[in-house]
């Protein structure tokens, strides 16, 4: 039809092309790459990255973006080419701020510091990882100062995985649901303990993988685009639509660990898996934002994964799955056990309710770094302070504190973080709205169906892809901007039940 689209497409396409080729050469790294293919990978996924940014900000791609914007006006607003074009001319003016040099000292930075952090960290050492942590922060600052418009120094790098996010939102969105939660785990955690002996059995590896595979594919995530290996630390990567991968990790005397890491994957899978096959291979196919990612990952965790219909269903076929292991436990039992809430100190391994208290002081204080009012030499006694302070609890060495996750020290400081609340605090957001348009979901989760809901994320978010922003695809969903109210009451209903508050 026209002919300068086309060629955005095939532009957009290749660009694409070479950021998922990487994602290859990355998760086979991650999966099965013997270590003596870590020098020439990290130099093949160097230039495939120096490939794909040449080609993003090439002039004649952003004059063939400007000359469609007439074009994408003329057609209706929600159409995939209008929103590709958006899109594009977005992606675009946001490449043009960057540097290629400055893409490219950053990538080596940080790979550096990612390296002196993994052998930093088993030895307890923040002193050796300190001097990079610095570098990181300048480079996270440097980053920001090539958006001069940004009303914060963390905006910019919040905008890149939640975009059209800014810190003031988050903070006020924040601190209205940590009002909230502070007094819903004092309550909680005033009273006994829930038992989980029940999942600190023995259980075989195989068992669990079989058990894991099973779960993930009831609840919709199609092992016909799709996989599950191992790998010491769990995550998601997309080649395309036909091909979305996750991976896990055992542990036998924890059936919780890898479970429900299972379904968390699934569920960033399934979103994946979701997207509308007209928009494959190109930019606006994956999804939205991390928080919108993450509200699905959760959702199939935490508000499906860990409730009581999905569980009347699983229980028996869990039972048969671990012959004897579960002959003593009244499924009562077994589902307090896995809603069990208790403070901590990793953040990986947290309740749903207490989680965000975890996020909240990261977000914190990355922004009391970049904007310069704590010193990188006083973190590890800012964050001990914080988690004496929200959790009752003191970390006894800093592996167990400032230096447990890698997003710092394997990326920029600032950005990474506030998605996993966002995403909490949508899953419930989303649900409401699945229940109103389909309250028998519940029922049917007890009966093993969970296509209604699947369907329903489909039809909603999924299929968008990347069509839409964040604020505007919650505003299309829900009607409204993101709110804590429904999670609120979704915590309060089920931990109210759960721990009769
Ligand atoms: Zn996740």
């Amino acid at each position: 039809m026209n002919p300068q689209l086309d060629e955005l497409k095939t532009r957009l396409r290749d660009i694409a092309s070479l950021h998922n080729a990487a994602a290859l050469l990355n998760w086979d790294q991650l999966t099965g790459m013997p270590p003596g293919g870590a020098e020439a990978r990290g130099f093949q996924q160097a230039v495939l990255a120096r490939i794909a940014t040449e080609k993003s900000v090439d002039p004649a791609l952003g004059r063939l973006i400007d000359d469609l914007l007439p074009y994408a006006e003329s057609l209706p607003p929600d159409s995939d080419d209008a929103c590709l074009i958006r899109a594009a001319k977005r992606d675009f003016d946001k490449s043009q701020h960057v540097p290629p040099e400055f893409v490219a000292r950053a990538y080596e930075q940080i790979a550096r510091s990612y390296q002196a952090w993994a052998e930093a960290r088993p030895n307890n050492d923040y002193a050796k990882v300190l001097p990079e942590l610095e570098r990181n922060l300048e480079l996270s600052r440097e980053y920001s100062a090539f958006f001069p418009g940004a009303d914060h120094v963390a905006d910019p790098l919040i905008d890149d995985a939640d975009a059209g996010m800014k810190a003031a939102d988050i903070q006020r969105v924040f601190a209205a649901l940590r009002a909230e939660l502070v007094p819903i785990v004092r309550a909680i955690t005033s009273q006994p303990p829930a038992d989980d002996a029940c999942l600190k059995q023995h259980f075989p590896a195989d068992a669990q993988l079989a058990f894991g595979k099973k779960v993930a594919a009831a609840i919709g995530y199609d092992f016909n685009r799709g996989r599950m290996d191992l790998s010491p630390h769990p995550f998601t990567t997309r080649f395309s639509i036909g091909d979305v991968r996750i991976t896990t990790r055992v542990r036998e005397d924890d059936l919780g660990d890898s479970l429900f890491s299972i379904i968390h994957e699934a569920g960033h899978a399934m979103y994946e898996q979701g997207v509308s096959t007209a928009l494959e291979g190109l930019p606006l196919a994956s999804g939205t934002s991390s928080g919108v990612h993450e509200s699905q990952s959760r959702t199939w965790e935490n508000l499906v994964g860990r409730s009581l219909p999905f569980w009347q269903h699983f229980y028996p076929d869990l039972k048969a799955a671990f012959p004897g292991l579960f002959d003593a436990v009244p499924l009562e039992t077994f589902y307090r056990a896995i809603n069990k809430v208790e403070p901590s100190l990793i953040r990986t391994d947290a309740d749903e309710v207490t989680y965000n208290l975890h996020v909240m002081i990261r977000f914190d204080l990355e922004l009391a770094l970049l904007e310069g009012k704590l010193a990188l030499r006083d973190l590890p006694e800012a964050w001990n302070e914080r988690y004496r302070s929200d959790l009752g609890i003191t970390p006894p060495d800093n592996r167990s504190g400032c230096m447990q996750d890698v997003h710092w020290f394997g990326g920029f400081v600032g950005g990474a973080f506030q998605g996993y609340t966002l995403g909490n605090i949508l899953s419930a957001q989303f649900m409401e709205k699945a229940l109103q348009a389909h309250p028998e979901i519940p029922d049917e989760m007890a009966a093993g169906k969970f296509s209604t809901l699947h369907g329903w994320l489909v039809e909603n978010i999924y299929t968008h892809g990347r069509k839409f922003e964040p604020t505007e695809l919650v505003r299309r969903v829900t009607g409204s901007d993101i709110q804590i109210a429904p999670y609120i009451r979704y915590l309060k209903n089920k931990y109210g039940a759960i721990y009769s508050l």
